[in-house]
């Protein structure tokens, strides 16, 4: 009797801790041969990625899946992939709920004026301020996908209006949901704290600038836990200094890390962090990934598979 011969995985992992995400796959997927770069497998037809490099890529000629260890994929696409792959990204695998975390704390500091607090208490101030109401704070979930939902519910369980806008139509409790470039000007002209959760394709490059940010209600908040590349940083300061925008919570920018002398790093509007929103769960990731494995890596319909005409 033969055996069939066992699925080769290529594993690049340069940014982190490439050991451990070797033993965590060795030990979900026992029958299958690893090669982990810079040892290169030419005749892998499936490969699991951290940042490859393009090096690592044109090693791997005859992949045909390349499963990518994060929820965007727009790096991988600026690379030279084999014509045939195709990519397959992580959907949620433990992201959603970090996102729901981050996104939750950063409307609820804004709405509930928990700097200013801060500023008082580190004052000696006991200085309480007039209520505000949530009605006067709808919130705006650009990107309803397998993170935006999560938030767009989450941020509804706190009774604040949520309007919700995606590219095809959705149904969501407690969510306004709009779609589509015809009603963009109606999201944002009801949004007063818009939260971006769309992925990076040339379609949303510079989706947050002058025009856009300047149809928000007066007095908005800007919350980016996308990509860096979706707001042009110069609108955001200069409706600032409008007053038009109150401030902004932004974990990615569009050069990372935030250099130093970025004007971002002297804005005490601005809440900054360094692009840790919703980080890989690697034992989440590792565990999906092998079940797709599992499951057949070359079926037509494998879940999560990046559709390259539209860049997510
Ligand atoms: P999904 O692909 O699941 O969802 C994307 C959503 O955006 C979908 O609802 C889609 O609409 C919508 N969309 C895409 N293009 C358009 C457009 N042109 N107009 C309107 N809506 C559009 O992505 P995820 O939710 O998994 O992730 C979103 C992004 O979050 C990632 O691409 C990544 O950049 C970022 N991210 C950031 C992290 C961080 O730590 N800061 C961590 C993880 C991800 P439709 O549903 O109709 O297709």
């Amino acid at each position: 009797m033969t055996q069939a011969a066992p699925t080769r995985i290529a594993l690049c992992c340069s940014h982190v801790e490439g050991a451990t995400w070797e033993a965590q796959l060795r030990s979900a997927l026992p029958d299958t041969a690893i090669s982990t770069w810079p040892k290169a497998d030419p005749e892998a037809r499936c490969a699991i990625v951290w940042s490859p490099t393009q090096a690592f890529l044109d090693a791997h000629p005859a992949l045909e899946v390349i499963f990518n260890m994060g929820a965007g994929v727009d790096a991988l696409l600026r690379l030279q992939l084999p014509p045939q792959a195709r990519i397959v990204r992580i959907e949620d695998g433990g992201m959603a709920v970090q996102m729901a975390d981050y996104v939750c704390h950063a409307v609820l500091r804004h709405f509930r004026e928990f700097d200013v607090y801060a500023g008082s208490a580190a004052a000696g101030q006991w200085a309480p301020r007039k209520p505000r109401f949530r009605q006067d704070f709808p919130v705006g979930v650009m990107g309803l996908g397998a993170l935006g939902r999560r938030v767009a519910e989450s941020v509804a369980a706190f009774d604040f209006p949520v309007l919700g806008w995606s590219q095809s139509p959705k149904q969501i409790e407690g969510v306004t949901c709009l779609h589509g470039a015809d009603q963009f000007d109606r999201f944002l002209q009801g949004t007063r704290i818009l939260v971006n959760m769309l992925p990076l394709t040339p379609d949303t490059q510079d989706i947050m600038r002058r025009d856009t940010l300047s149809r928000l209600l007066p007095g908005a908040y800007v919350i980016n836990v996308a990509r860096g590349a979706h707001l042009v940083e110069d609108d955001l300061l200069a409706l600032l200094d409008s007053g038009h925008i109150a401030g902004a919570t932004l974990d990615v920018t569009r050069e990372e890390p935030l250099p130093a002398g970025h004007p971002f790093w002297q804005r005490r509007e601005i809440a900054l962090t360094p692009h840790i929103a919703a980080q890989t769960v690697v034992q989440e990731a590792i565990a999906q990934i092998a079940a797709k494995v599992q499951a057949g890596f070359d079926r037509a319909d494998l879940p999560g598979a990046v559709d390259p005409s539209r860049g997510y």
